[in-house]
């Protein structure tokens, strides 16, 4: 640990001197970090702030992690994690997950939660697959209405305007209710 270096609820800079900034609050008269990461002190908007580590919790191969889908590409998806191993993960952290042997038209959307598992890091990249039956989608929405869908079969049907669509689905969709509100 350098000294630059911040731990949540640690003191960063008096709050007659700085502006509490991103990653911080305001306790009483001095600006603590709410975040593991670097201390950076501004001294001309005089605003105390923590740039936050990038990946504190690095996911190991095998490990299993829900995320929301990020990006939507022809042959990967990218995907958030906010889960490993079901503990939540504090750094934004990202893996791909190529998607392109999965004989599916909508794998996952843009949103979706999804749980994979992590095959590899490659130059820096995490790389993860939802292949097995209980990985895939967890929860979805109706891609023309955005309403609620069920399951159907290895399908999901729109509950408002019954818009049939397919999924890589898990085994688990429709049990995480809630994942609704995210
Ligand atoms: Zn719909």
């Amino acid at each position: 640990m350098n000294e630059k270096q911040k731990i949540p609820g640690e003191k960063i800079a008096q709050i007659e001197e700085y502006l509490p900034g991103q990653n911080t609050f305001e306790d009483n008269d001095v600006i603590r970090s709410t975040v593991i990461g670097d201390v950076h002190l501004d001294t001309i908007e005089k605003l105390a702030s923590i740039n936050r580590k990038k990946s504190i919790t690095v996911p190991n191969v095998g490990d299993i992690i829900i995320g929301v889908v990020e990006a939507n590409l022809p042959s990967m998806i990218a995907i958030m994690i906010k889960y490993v191993n079901g503990k939540k993960v504090v750094a934004d952290l990202e893996c791909v997950c190529v998607t392109r042997h999965i004989r599916k038209k909508n794998i996952a959307l843009a949103k979706d939660v999804v749980k994979a598992e992590i095959i590899s890091h490659i130059n820096g990249t995490i790389h993860a697959s939802i292949d097995s039956q209980e990985l895939g989608v967890l929860f979805t929405k109706c891609r023309k209405c955005f309403g609620t869908v069920v399951k159907m079969r290895d399908a999901v049907k729109c509950k408002d305007c019954g818009w049939i669509d397919d999924r890589k689905l898990s085994l688990d969709f429709g049990k995480t209710e809630f994942f609704n509100q995210n």
